[in-house]
């Protein structure tokens, strides 16, 4: 028997290692474990995100069902439930999608190796990102750390082979038939069930075609709210990158924005934690805790940074341009450590990526690889004339905005933004 592991690619169709196991064996029986070495980290018994993924895997248990097969569902360490797998049963090759984070990458040494002395073998295949590890790499075979020539390779080497849909559907004759099971609960996992809003995502010609245009006003429902699905995997990137080919480039470099971050992660494991740039790491941090907890309920006195924070608390979403414009404000305002921020956006975020969010962080920190300059320091009151001129997505969030209930600025602007400058200027020109 041929095990199928389910892991951040949580679809039946379009999934490449489902296809390969599918294509090459008979009885594949697909597995998810609810890995106790991730869940007990979450603080929250009721975090959105662990129901979402329940709520999908069941979706997929019932399509398999009527497959006359089924999904196993586990709850536990990988290796601990792997072990008793196959002391159990005849296994032949465990299939999965590879992942790049480094927990992840240490996860499936630890399993590559123990399954190789039990002679399985453990097959990882490409499905995540259109372009993996050493695929986009410049000619010296370094990774690009600069977005722009990355993007330009990223392009040139693009061809329909990798973007082909893998059709799993043509096999699904070879999954283990097998008498259903019921899925086990989020409350005997120690969870709650979360009331949830998925935002609805938007394919449709015209938001892609007009994206340009309109993806940095945050009143406007211009953006495809795809994040939580890409995360997840319920949607294939491959599928996605080939409605970009047809209607838009720039939601297309958002795609490779996505890639681009994933191989620095991939590359540069230490920036979980650590400044890109090491000079970075010297910056002497205000962090204000009073500052920090008025940032994170959105009490900070200004509108826009408010809203977003706002969002972000009552949706699990926020807006691209806003994420830029309230960790800007973070680290450079209110001096505070781009990962604290990180961190807050994590509990929160429903797609939360540690590629993506790290990448974002240190982009607005000005610290990463290839980040912002220290001085670009965004003007809220700007960024509101520019894309929130009416102020729509202010009121939406901060209704009390404009009373006299709402409070005052917790830091000037002007004296603000000179003492970032100052701070990071000084400690970028000290010899380490
Ligand atoms: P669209 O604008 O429709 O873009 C389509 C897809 O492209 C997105 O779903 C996403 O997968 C990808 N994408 C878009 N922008 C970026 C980007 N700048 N970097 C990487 N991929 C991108 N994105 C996450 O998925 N998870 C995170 O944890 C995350 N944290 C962020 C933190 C900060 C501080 C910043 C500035 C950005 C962060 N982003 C993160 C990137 C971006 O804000 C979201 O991907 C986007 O807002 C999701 O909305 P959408 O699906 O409507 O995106």
């Amino acid at each position: 028997m041929v095990l199928f592991w389910f892991r951040r690619d949580l679809r039946l169709h379009d999934n490449a290692a489902l296809y390969f196991a599918l294509k090459k064996h008979s009885d594949v029986q697909p597995i998810f474990i609810f890995d106790t070495s991730i869940l007990d980290k979450l603080d929250n018994a009721s975090d959105a995100r662990v129901t979402f993924i329940h709520d999908t895997v069941s979706e997929i248990k019932t399509e398999l069902q009527v497959l006359n097969s089924d999904l196993k569902v586990y709850h536990g360490k990988p290796l601990d439930i792997i072990t008793k797998l196959i002391a159990n049963k005849n296994i032949t090759h465990i299939y999965a999608n590879r992942d790049y984070e480094p927990t992840t990458i240490a996860r499936d040494k630890e399993i590559l190796n123990f399954l190789s002395s039990q002679n399985i073998e453990f097959v990882l295949k490409k499905d995540h990102v259109i372009f993996d590890r050493n695929e986009v790499l410049k000619k010296d075979g370094k990774p690009y750390t600069v977005f722009t020539p990355y993007s330009k390779i990223w392009k040139e080497k693009l061809n329909t082979f990798y973007t082909q849909s893998y059709p799993t559907e043509l096999y699904f004759s070879n999954l283990k038939r097998t008498a259903p099971e019921s899925l086990i609960s989020l409350e005997l996992m120690n969870f709650k069930p979360a009331s949830i809003n998925v935002p609805e995502y938007n394919l449709s010609k015209d938001l892609i075609a007009n994206y340009k245009e309109n993806r940095d006003f945050p009143a406007l429902a211009a953006t495809s709210k795809i994040s939580i699905q890409l995360r997840f995997g319920t949607l294939s990137i491959r599928k996605m990158v080939q409605l970009a080919l047809k209607h838009g480039d720039t939601w297309l470099n958002e795609l490779i924005w996505r890639d681009f971050y994933q191989s620095i992660l991939y590359h540069f494991p230490h920036t979980v934690d650590q400044s890109f740039k090491p000079k970075y790491d010297f910056i002497p941090w205000s962090n204000n805790e009073d500052h920090f907890d008025k940032w994170c309920k959105g009490e900070t006195g200004y509108p826009i940074v408010d809203a977003g924070m706002r969002e972000l608390n009552a949706t699990g979403f926020m807006h691209n341009r806003v994420r830029m414009i309230t960790a800007s404000f973070l680290t450079k305002h209110l001096l505070i450590d781009w990962r604290w921020g990180e961190r807050y956006f994590a509990e929160k975020l429903l797609d939360f990526d540690l590629a993506s969010n790290v990448g974002g962080w240190q982009w607005a920190a000005s610290s990463g690889c290839d980040a912002a300059p220290y001085f670009r320091i965004f003007n809220p009151y700007l960024q509101t004339e520019r894309f929130d001129k009416n102020e729509t997505y202010i009121k939406r969030w901060v209704p009390e905005y404009q009373s006299t209930k709402y409070p005052k600025p917790i830091v000037e602007h002007k004296a603000a933004r000179q003492l970032a400058i100052d701070t990071y200027k000084k400690t970028l020109s000290n010899e380490i």
